[in-house]
Protein backbone atom coordinates (compact mmCIF):
# COMPACT_ATOMS: atom_id res chain seq x y z
CA UNK A 1 0.00 0.00 0.00
CA UNK A 2 0.98 3.59 -0.74
CA UNK A 3 -0.60 4.75 1.91
CA UNK A 4 1.13 5.40 5.28
CA UNK A 5 0.17 3.74 8.56
CA UNK A 6 -1.59 5.42 10.99
CA UNK A 7 0.27 6.97 13.67
CA UNK A 8 -0.62 8.80 16.67
CA UNK A 9 -0.31 12.64 16.04
CA UNK A 10 2.59 13.28 18.29
CA UNK A 11 4.35 10.17 17.33
CA UNK A 12 3.53 10.92 13.89
CA UNK A 13 5.54 14.26 14.32
CA UNK A 14 8.18 12.59 15.82
CA UNK A 15 8.20 10.06 13.11
CA UNK A 16 8.17 12.63 10.25
CA UNK A 17 10.97 14.88 11.61
CA UNK A 18 12.79 11.80 11.77
CA UNK A 19 12.09 10.14 8.35
CA UNK A 20 13.32 13.36 6.94
CA UNK A 21 9.69 14.29 5.94
CA UNK A 22 9.64 17.86 7.83
CA UNK A 23 9.75 19.84 4.93
CA UNK A 24 6.75 17.78 3.54
CA UNK A 25 4.89 18.02 6.84
CA UNK A 26 5.45 21.71 7.22
CA UNK A 27 4.10 22.50 3.80
CA UNK A 28 0.52 20.26 5.15
CA UNK A 29 -1.94 22.79 6.67
CA UNK A 30 -2.04 23.09 10.31
CA UNK A 31 -5.09 21.01 11.00
CA UNK A 32 -4.22 18.24 8.42
CA UNK A 33 -0.41 17.88 10.34
CA UNK A 34 -1.27 19.22 14.01
CA UNK A 35 -4.91 19.59 14.79
CA UNK A 36 -6.61 16.49 12.88
CA UNK A 37 -7.67 14.69 16.18
CA UNK A 38 -9.38 18.07 17.65
CA UNK A 39 -11.16 18.89 14.46
CA UNK A 40 -12.19 15.36 14.44
CA UNK A 41 -13.41 15.94 17.95
CA UNK A 42 -15.93 18.14 16.19
CA UNK A 43 -17.00 15.29 13.29
CA UNK A 44 -20.74 13.63 13.85
CA UNK A 45 -18.99 10.50 14.66
CA UNK A 46 -15.52 11.35 14.83
CA UNK A 47 -12.65 9.14 13.92
CA UNK A 48 -10.54 8.20 17.17
CA UNK A 49 -7.16 10.07 17.61
CA UNK A 50 -5.29 7.59 16.31
CA UNK A 51 -7.05 7.91 13.15
CA UNK A 52 -4.94 11.27 12.16
CA UNK A 53 -4.95 11.52 8.36
CA UNK A 54 -1.63 11.24 6.88
CA UNK A 55 -0.08 13.86 4.82
CA UNK A 56 -1.99 14.34 1.72
CA UNK A 57 0.45 14.98 -1.22
CA UNK A 58 -0.94 17.81 -3.87
CA UNK A 59 -2.77 15.94 -7.31
CA UNK A 60 -1.29 18.27 -10.39
CA UNK A 61 -4.10 18.16 -11.61
CA UNK A 62 -3.56 20.26 -15.38
CA UNK A 63 -4.72 19.16 -18.52
CA UNK A 64 -1.38 18.84 -19.98
CA UNK A 65 -0.70 16.18 -17.46
CA UNK A 66 -2.95 14.16 -19.19
CA UNK A 67 -1.02 10.85 -20.81
CA UNK A 68 -4.24 8.55 -21.51
CA UNK A 69 -8.25 8.93 -22.47
CA UNK A 70 -9.87 5.72 -22.73
CA UNK A 71 -14.03 4.92 -23.47
CA UNK A 72 -15.59 1.75 -22.93
CA UNK A 73 -19.24 0.81 -21.77
CA UNK A 74 -20.33 -0.92 -18.78
CA UNK A 75 -22.61 -4.77 -19.62
CA UNK A 76 -26.05 -3.73 -17.71
CA UNK A 77 -28.59 -5.71 -17.41
CA UNK A 78 -32.15 -4.47 -15.56
CA UNK A 79 -32.20 -7.79 -14.10
CA UNK A 80 -28.83 -8.38 -13.24
CA UNK A 81 -25.89 -10.34 -14.49
CA UNK A 82 -27.03 -13.61 -16.48
CA UNK A 83 -25.51 -16.44 -15.11
CA UNK A 84 -27.16 -19.98 -16.61
CA UNK A 85 -27.06 -23.25 -18.08
CA UNK A 86 -28.40 -23.48 -21.75
CA UNK A 87 -27.92 -26.79 -24.15
CA UNK A 88 -27.14 -26.45 -27.37
CA UNK A 89 -26.73 -29.19 -29.71
CA UNK A 90 -24.63 -31.43 -27.42
CA UNK A 91 -22.82 -28.47 -25.69
CA UNK A 92 -23.39 -26.98 -22.55
CA UNK A 93 -23.21 -23.29 -22.76
CA UNK A 94 -22.87 -21.54 -19.32
CA UNK A 95 -23.28 -17.94 -19.91
CA UNK A 96 -21.53 -15.92 -17.14
CA UNK A 97 -22.01 -12.16 -18.34
CA UNK A 98 -24.33 -8.35 -17.74
CA UNK A 99 -22.06 -7.21 -14.68
CA UNK A 100 -22.55 -3.34 -15.61
CA UNK A 101 -20.40 -1.20 -13.49
CA UNK A 102 -19.46 -4.13 -11.23
CA UNK A 103 -17.71 -6.83 -13.43
CA UNK A 104 -14.10 -6.50 -11.56
CA UNK A 105 -15.39 -6.53 -8.43
CA UNK A 106 -17.86 -9.69 -8.45
CA UNK A 107 -15.95 -11.94 -10.78
CA UNK A 108 -14.81 -14.01 -8.90
CA UNK A 109 -18.19 -14.51 -6.68
CA UNK A 110 -19.56 -14.90 -10.22
CA UNK A 111 -17.01 -17.38 -11.38
CA UNK A 112 -17.72 -19.62 -8.29
CA UNK A 113 -21.35 -19.54 -9.62
CA UNK A 114 -20.75 -19.97 -13.19
CA UNK A 115 -18.58 -23.39 -12.26
CA UNK A 116 -21.31 -24.77 -10.04
CA UNK A 117 -22.94 -25.38 -13.57
CA UNK A 118 -19.85 -26.20 -15.57
CA UNK A 119 -19.05 -29.08 -12.90
CA UNK A 120 -22.95 -30.52 -13.11
CA UNK A 121 -21.92 -31.33 -16.45
CA UNK A 122 -19.13 -33.43 -15.09
CA UNK A 123 -16.89 -32.39 -18.02
CA UNK A 124 -12.84 -32.11 -17.51
CA UNK A 125 -12.04 -29.95 -20.56
CA UNK A 126 -13.63 -26.34 -20.62
CA UNK A 127 -13.86 -23.71 -23.26
CA UNK A 128 -14.39 -20.06 -21.85
CA UNK A 129 -15.19 -17.49 -24.61
CA UNK A 130 -13.33 -14.42 -23.46
CA UNK A 131 -10.62 -12.85 -22.21
CA UNK A 132 -11.83 -9.60 -19.70
CA UNK A 133 -12.49 -9.79 -15.90
CA UNK A 134 -15.26 -12.55 -16.04
CA UNK A 135 -13.48 -15.27 -18.12
CA UNK A 136 -10.24 -15.03 -17.52
CA UNK A 137 -11.47 -15.32 -13.53
CA UNK A 138 -13.95 -17.91 -14.16
CA UNK A 139 -11.30 -19.69 -16.13
CA UNK A 140 -8.30 -19.69 -13.18
CA UNK A 141 -11.07 -21.10 -10.42
CA UNK A 142 -11.82 -24.16 -13.38
CA UNK A 143 -8.25 -24.62 -13.38
CA UNK A 144 -7.80 -24.58 -9.63
CA UNK A 145 -10.69 -27.16 -8.97
CA UNK A 146 -8.86 -29.45 -11.44
CA UNK A 147 -10.32 -28.52 -14.86
CA UNK A 148 -7.92 -28.18 -18.30
CA UNK A 149 -9.30 -24.64 -19.68
CA UNK A 150 -8.82 -23.31 -23.12
CA UNK A 151 -9.71 -19.37 -23.76
CA UNK A 152 -11.45 -18.66 -27.36
CA UNK A 153 -11.55 -14.70 -27.50
CA UNK A 154 -11.57 -12.14 -30.10
CA UNK A 155 -9.26 -9.62 -27.94
CA UNK A 156 -7.65 -10.84 -24.52
CA UNK A 157 -6.44 -8.39 -21.84
CA UNK A 158 -5.49 -5.46 -21.42
CA UNK A 159 -7.27 -4.88 -25.02
CA UNK A 160 -10.57 -6.11 -24.07
CA UNK A 161 -13.08 -3.36 -22.70
CA UNK A 162 -12.29 -4.56 -18.54
CA UNK A 163 -8.88 -2.73 -19.18
CA UNK A 164 -10.63 0.32 -19.35
CA UNK A 165 -12.51 0.15 -15.79
CA UNK A 166 -12.00 2.53 -13.07
CA UNK A 167 -10.84 -0.38 -10.79
CA UNK A 168 -12.00 0.31 -7.53
CA UNK A 169 -14.59 -2.02 -5.36
CA UNK A 170 -18.15 -1.31 -6.73
CA UNK A 171 -19.90 -4.51 -6.68
CA UNK A 172 -23.36 -3.01 -7.10
CA UNK A 173 -22.76 -0.12 -9.50
CA UNK A 174 -25.26 -0.97 -12.54
CA UNK A 175 -25.92 -3.83 -11.30
CA UNK A 176 -29.44 -4.40 -11.48
CA UNK A 177 -32.79 -2.37 -11.81
CA UNK A 178 -34.70 -1.46 -8.39
CA UNK A 179 -37.53 -3.06 -9.91
CA UNK A 180 -35.74 -6.24 -10.55
CA UNK A 181 -34.44 -6.90 -7.39
CA UNK A 182 -35.77 -10.01 -5.80
CA UNK A 183 -35.28 -12.32 -3.14
CA UNK A 184 -33.59 -14.41 -5.27
CA UNK A 185 -30.94 -11.95 -7.45
CA UNK A 186 -30.15 -10.29 -4.16
CA UNK A 187 -29.53 -13.58 -2.02
CA UNK A 188 -27.07 -14.37 -5.25
CA UNK A 189 -25.84 -11.07 -5.34
CA UNK A 190 -24.62 -11.28 -1.27
CA UNK A 191 -23.00 -14.60 -2.21
CA UNK A 192 -21.26 -13.39 -4.88
CA UNK A 193 -20.11 -9.79 -3.43
CA UNK A 194 -19.04 -11.58 -0.50
CA UNK A 195 -16.96 -14.51 -1.96
CA UNK A 196 -14.73 -11.74 -4.14
CA UNK A 197 -14.54 -9.23 -1.30
CA UNK A 198 -12.55 -12.41 0.21
CA UNK A 199 -10.79 -13.29 -2.58
CA UNK A 200 -9.42 -9.53 -2.79
CA UNK A 201 -7.94 -10.23 0.33
CA UNK A 202 -6.01 -12.81 -0.45
CA UNK A 203 -4.06 -10.85 -3.36
CA UNK A 204 -3.02 -8.00 -0.90
CA UNK A 205 0.61 -7.39 -0.03
CA UNK A 206 1.98 -8.53 -3.88
CA UNK A 207 4.45 -7.04 -6.15
CA UNK A 208 3.28 -4.06 -8.29
CA UNK A 209 0.40 -4.19 -5.80
CA UNK A 210 -2.12 -5.70 -8.07
CA UNK A 211 -5.15 -4.92 -5.55
CA UNK A 212 -4.41 -2.56 -2.10
CA UNK A 213 -6.62 -0.37 0.09
CA UNK A 214 -6.40 3.47 -0.42
CA UNK A 215 -8.34 6.33 1.97
CA UNK A 216 -10.56 8.02 -0.05
CA UNK A 217 -12.04 11.17 0.57
CA UNK A 218 -16.20 12.02 -0.61
CA UNK A 219 -17.15 15.47 -1.09
CA UNK A 220 -20.19 16.92 -1.04
CA UNK A 221 -21.47 20.38 -1.62
CA UNK A 222 -24.74 20.22 -0.62
CA UNK A 223 -27.96 19.26 -2.18
CA UNK A 224 -27.02 20.60 -5.45
CA UNK A 225 -24.68 18.57 -6.09
CA UNK A 226 -26.28 15.78 -7.92
CA UNK A 227 -25.52 14.72 -11.16
CA UNK A 228 -27.66 16.41 -13.82
CA UNK A 229 -30.18 14.85 -16.23
CA UNK A 230 -30.20 16.02 -19.72
CA UNK A 231 -34.29 15.71 -21.08
CA UNK A 232 -33.29 14.09 -24.35
CA UNK A 233 -31.13 11.27 -22.77
CA UNK A 234 -32.87 7.33 -22.33
CA UNK A 235 -34.29 7.53 -19.12
CA UNK A 236 -31.68 5.49 -16.50
CA UNK A 237 -33.53 2.90 -14.32
CA UNK A 238 -33.36 3.12 -10.53
CA UNK A 239 -30.34 1.11 -9.42
CA UNK A 240 -31.12 -1.75 -7.20
CA UNK A 241 -29.49 -0.49 -3.33
CA UNK A 242 -27.77 -3.03 -2.29
CA UNK A 243 -24.81 -2.83 -0.56
CA UNK A 244 -25.61 -1.19 2.44
CA UNK A 245 -28.88 -3.43 2.99
CA UNK A 246 -26.80 -6.73 2.28
CA UNK A 247 -22.97 -6.21 2.70
CA UNK A 248 -22.59 -3.13 5.07
CA UNK A 249 -20.67 -5.17 7.42
CA UNK A 250 -17.73 -5.66 5.07
CA UNK A 251 -14.87 -3.49 5.05
CA UNK A 252 -14.37 0.45 6.94
CA UNK A 253 -17.07 2.57 8.09
CA UNK A 254 -16.17 6.22 6.33
CA UNK A 255 -15.66 9.16 9.07
CA UNK A 256 -16.98 12.80 8.92
CA UNK A 257 -14.22 15.18 8.88
CA UNK A 258 -14.48 18.58 10.45
CA UNK A 259 -14.19 21.93 8.81
CA UNK A 260 -10.35 22.41 8.69
CA UNK A 261 -9.73 18.55 8.68
CA UNK A 262 -8.85 18.66 4.70
CA UNK A 263 -7.49 20.49 2.69
CA UNK A 264 -10.64 19.99 0.39
CA UNK A 265 -13.14 23.17 -1.08
CA UNK A 266 -16.31 21.05 -0.30
CA UNK A 267 -19.09 22.12 2.57
CA UNK A 268 -18.67 18.10 3.51
CA UNK A 269 -16.15 15.42 3.93
CA UNK A 270 -16.14 12.04 4.93
CA UNK A 271 -12.94 9.70 4.72
CA UNK A 272 -13.32 5.71 3.60
CA UNK A 273 -10.60 3.68 2.54
CA UNK A 274 -11.57 1.48 -0.47
CA UNK A 275 -10.01 -1.43 -2.44
CA UNK A 276 -8.17 -0.59 -5.80
CA UNK A 277 -7.67 -2.87 -8.86
CA UNK A 278 -4.43 -1.95 -10.47
CA UNK A 279 -5.52 -3.15 -13.87
CA UNK A 280 -2.54 -2.85 -15.40
CA UNK A 281 -0.36 -5.24 -12.76
CA UNK A 282 -3.63 -7.35 -11.57
CA UNK A 283 -4.38 -8.03 -15.42
CA UNK A 284 -0.78 -9.16 -15.55
CA UNK A 285 -1.00 -10.90 -12.58
CA UNK A 286 -4.09 -12.79 -13.68
CA UNK A 287 -3.06 -13.74 -17.02
CA UNK A 288 0.33 -15.09 -16.09
CA UNK A 289 -1.34 -17.41 -13.53
CA UNK A 290 -3.88 -18.77 -15.89
CA UNK A 291 -1.25 -19.54 -18.35
CA UNK A 292 1.46 -21.01 -15.48
CA UNK A 293 -1.36 -23.36 -14.63
CA UNK A 294 -1.32 -25.07 -18.47
CA UNK A 295 -4.08 -22.88 -19.90
CA UNK A 296 -4.08 -21.98 -23.45
CA UNK A 297 -5.60 -19.16 -25.23
CA UNK A 298 -6.72 -19.35 -29.23
CA UNK A 299 -7.48 -15.82 -30.95
CA UNK A 300 -11.20 -16.17 -32.54
CA UNK A 301 -14.29 -14.69 -33.04
CA UNK A 302 -17.86 -16.51 -32.95
CA UNK A 303 -20.47 -14.95 -35.07
CA UNK A 304 -23.63 -17.33 -33.71
CA UNK A 305 -24.44 -19.44 -31.52
CA UNK A 306 -24.11 -22.43 -33.59
CA UNK A 307 -20.60 -21.69 -33.80
CA UNK A 308 -19.68 -22.43 -30.04
CA UNK A 309 -21.08 -25.64 -30.42
CA UNK A 310 -18.73 -26.62 -32.80
CA UNK A 311 -15.76 -26.54 -30.06
CA UNK A 312 -14.15 -29.75 -29.53
CA UNK A 313 -14.87 -29.16 -25.42
CA UNK A 314 -18.33 -29.80 -24.59
CA UNK A 315 -19.08 -27.53 -21.91
CA UNK A 316 -18.32 -23.55 -23.07
CA UNK A 317 -18.59 -20.79 -20.71
CA UNK A 318 -19.96 -17.36 -22.61
CA UNK A 319 -17.78 -14.75 -21.37
CA UNK A 320 -18.63 -12.18 -23.72
CA UNK A 321 -19.35 -9.18 -21.78
CA UNK A 322 -21.35 -6.66 -24.01
CA UNK A 323 -20.45 -9.07 -26.94
CA UNK A 324 -23.13 -11.13 -25.86
CA UNK A 325 -25.83 -8.55 -27.17
CA UNK A 326 -24.64 -9.64 -31.22
CA UNK A 327 -23.57 -13.01 -30.64
CA UNK A 328 -26.49 -14.72 -28.41
CA UNK A 329 -29.55 -11.71 -29.47
CA UNK A 330 -29.56 -10.51 -25.84
CA UNK A 331 -31.32 -7.24 -26.26
CA UNK A 332 -31.46 -6.57 -22.51
CA UNK A 333 -27.75 -6.09 -22.59
CA UNK A 334 -27.76 -1.78 -22.68
CA UNK A 335 -24.25 -0.26 -22.92
CA UNK A 336 -23.99 2.18 -20.45
CA UNK A 337 -20.90 4.38 -21.70
CA UNK A 338 -17.66 5.65 -19.33
CA UNK A 339 -14.60 7.77 -20.08
CA UNK A 340 -11.50 7.88 -18.10
CA UNK A 341 -8.49 10.09 -18.20
CA UNK A 342 -5.41 9.13 -16.41
CA UNK A 343 -2.39 11.80 -15.38
CA UNK A 344 0.90 11.39 -14.91
CA UNK A 345 1.51 8.52 -12.22
CA UNK A 346 2.35 10.24 -9.00
CA UNK A 347 3.43 7.53 -6.47
CA UNK A 348 3.36 9.94 -3.63
CA UNK A 349 -0.33 10.39 -3.88
CA UNK A 350 -2.52 7.80 -2.02
CA UNK A 351 -5.83 8.67 -2.03
CA UNK A 352 -8.55 8.99 -3.77
CA UNK A 353 -11.65 11.57 -4.17
CA UNK A 354 -15.46 11.34 -5.57
CA UNK A 355 -17.37 14.75 -5.70
CA UNK A 356 -20.71 14.91 -6.35
CA UNK A 357 -22.06 12.18 -5.68
CA UNK A 358 -19.55 9.95 -7.20
CA UNK A 359 -20.26 12.06 -10.03
CA UNK A 360 -16.34 12.90 -10.37
CA UNK A 361 -13.97 10.11 -9.23
CA UNK A 362 -10.34 10.32 -8.81
CA UNK A 363 -8.41 6.92 -8.20
CA UNK A 364 -4.92 7.06 -7.08
CA UNK A 365 -3.66 4.03 -9.57
CA UNK A 366 0.05 2.68 -10.64
CA UNK A 367 -0.84 3.57 -14.11
CA UNK A 368 -1.92 7.06 -13.25
CA UNK A 369 -4.41 9.38 -11.19
CA UNK A 370 -7.36 8.33 -12.86
CA UNK A 371 -10.10 10.92 -13.72
CA UNK A 372 -13.48 9.87 -14.76
CA UNK A 373 -17.20 11.63 -14.81
CA UNK A 374 -20.50 10.22 -15.35
CA UNK A 375 -22.25 12.11 -18.15
CA UNK A 376 -25.91 12.29 -18.32
CA UNK A 377 -26.22 10.70 -21.58
CA UNK A 378 -24.02 7.63 -20.88
CA UNK A 379 -26.78 5.43 -20.47
CA UNK A 380 -27.60 3.14 -23.74
CA UNK A 381 -24.56 4.97 -25.56
CA UNK A 382 -22.29 2.89 -27.36
CA UNK A 383 -20.28 5.37 -29.07
CA UNK A 384 -16.57 4.51 -27.42
CA UNK A 385 -15.25 7.73 -29.18
CA UNK A 386 -13.24 9.54 -26.90
CA UNK A 387 -15.19 13.57 -26.27
CA UNK A 388 -11.57 14.96 -24.62
CA UNK A 389 -12.93 18.29 -23.75
CA UNK A 390 -15.13 16.22 -20.94
CA UNK A 391 -11.64 14.81 -19.72
CA UNK A 392 -10.40 18.32 -19.34
CA UNK A 393 -13.25 19.64 -18.22
CA UNK A 394 -12.87 16.67 -15.51
CA UNK A 395 -9.30 17.49 -14.24
CA UNK A 396 -10.33 21.09 -14.08
CA UNK A 397 -12.76 20.69 -11.84
CA UNK A 398 -10.46 18.13 -9.62
CA UNK A 399 -8.03 20.92 -9.62
CA UNK A 400 -10.97 23.56 -7.87
CA UNK A 401 -11.69 20.68 -5.30
CA UNK A 402 -8.25 21.62 -3.61
CA UNK A 403 -8.40 24.85 -1.28
C1 LIG B 1 -15.83 3.38 -17.38
C2 LIG B 1 -16.05 2.10 -16.64
C3 LIG B 1 -15.61 1.98 -15.34
C4 LIG B 1 -15.78 0.79 -14.64
N1 LIG B 1 -15.31 0.71 -13.38
C5 LIG B 1 -15.43 -0.42 -12.67
C6 LIG B 1 -14.90 -0.52 -11.38
O1 LIG B 1 -14.29 0.41 -10.87
N2 LIG B 1 -15.07 -1.69 -10.69
C7 LIG B 1 -15.73 -2.75 -11.23
O2 LIG B 1 -15.88 -3.76 -10.56
N3 LIG B 1 -16.23 -2.69 -12.49
C8 LIG B 1 -16.10 -1.57 -13.22
N4 LIG B 1 -16.60 -1.47 -14.49
C9 LIG B 1 -17.34 -2.60 -15.03
C10 LIG B 1 -16.44 -3.68 -15.57
O3 LIG B 1 -15.42 -3.11 -16.32
C11 LIG B 1 -17.27 -4.66 -16.42
O4 LIG B 1 -18.36 -5.14 -15.67
C12 LIG B 1 -16.39 -5.81 -16.83
O5 LIG B 1 -15.27 -5.32 -17.50
C13 LIG B 1 -17.09 -6.80 -17.72
O6 LIG B 1 -16.13 -7.79 -18.02
P1 LIG B 1 -16.40 -8.91 -19.08
O7 LIG B 1 -15.27 -9.89 -18.95
O8 LIG B 1 -17.78 -9.43 -18.92
O9 LIG B 1 -16.39 -8.18 -20.48
P2 LIG B 1 -15.17 -7.66 -21.52
O10 LIG B 1 -14.09 -7.08 -20.73
O11 LIG B 1 -15.90 -6.88 -22.50
O12 LIG B 1 -14.66 -9.01 -22.11
C14 LIG B 1 -15.40 -9.68 -23.12
C15 LIG B 1 -14.52 -10.69 -23.80
O13 LIG B 1 -15.30 -11.41 -24.75
C16 LIG B 1 -14.69 -11.34 -26.03
N5 LIG B 1 -15.75 -11.39 -27.04
C17 LIG B 1 -16.86 -10.61 -27.12
N6 LIG B 1 -17.61 -10.99 -28.18
C18 LIG B 1 -16.96 -12.02 -28.77
C19 LIG B 1 -17.22 -12.83 -29.92
N7 LIG B 1 -18.32 -12.66 -30.65
N8 LIG B 1 -16.31 -13.79 -30.23
C20 LIG B 1 -15.19 -13.96 -29.51
N9 LIG B 1 -14.91 -13.24 -28.41
C21 LIG B 1 -15.77 -12.27 -28.06
C22 LIG B 1 -13.92 -10.03 -26.01
O14 LIG B 1 -12.91 -10.03 -27.02
C23 LIG B 1 -13.36 -10.08 -24.60
O15 LIG B 1 -12.24 -10.91 -24.56
C24 LIG B 1 -16.43 -0.30 -15.23
C25 LIG B 1 -16.87 -0.20 -16.55
C26 LIG B 1 -16.68 1.00 -17.25
C27 LIG B 1 -17.15 1.09 -18.65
Amino acid sequence: MRTPARIPAPDRRRFLRSAGWSALALSIPPALGGCASRAAATATDAAPAFAAPPPLAPIFATPDRIIAIDVCTRPFRAQGPRIEAERIGDHTIVHNYGHGGGGWSLSWGSAAEALRLVQATGERELAVVGCGAIGLTTALLAQRSGLQVRIYARERLPLVPSSFATGVWSPASRIAAASHATPAFEARWERMARTSFRTYQTLLGLPGEPVGWHDFYHLSDGPGARRQRSGDAPPEPAYADLESRLIDDLGPRSRALGDGAHPFNAARVRRKPRLVFNLATYSRLLLGDFLQLGGTIETRTFHSPADLATLREKTVVNATGQGARALFGDPSLVPVRGQTARLIPQPEVGYGLAHGGHNLFVVPRGDGILVQTQEPGDYDNDDTTPDPALSVAAVQRLAGLFQ
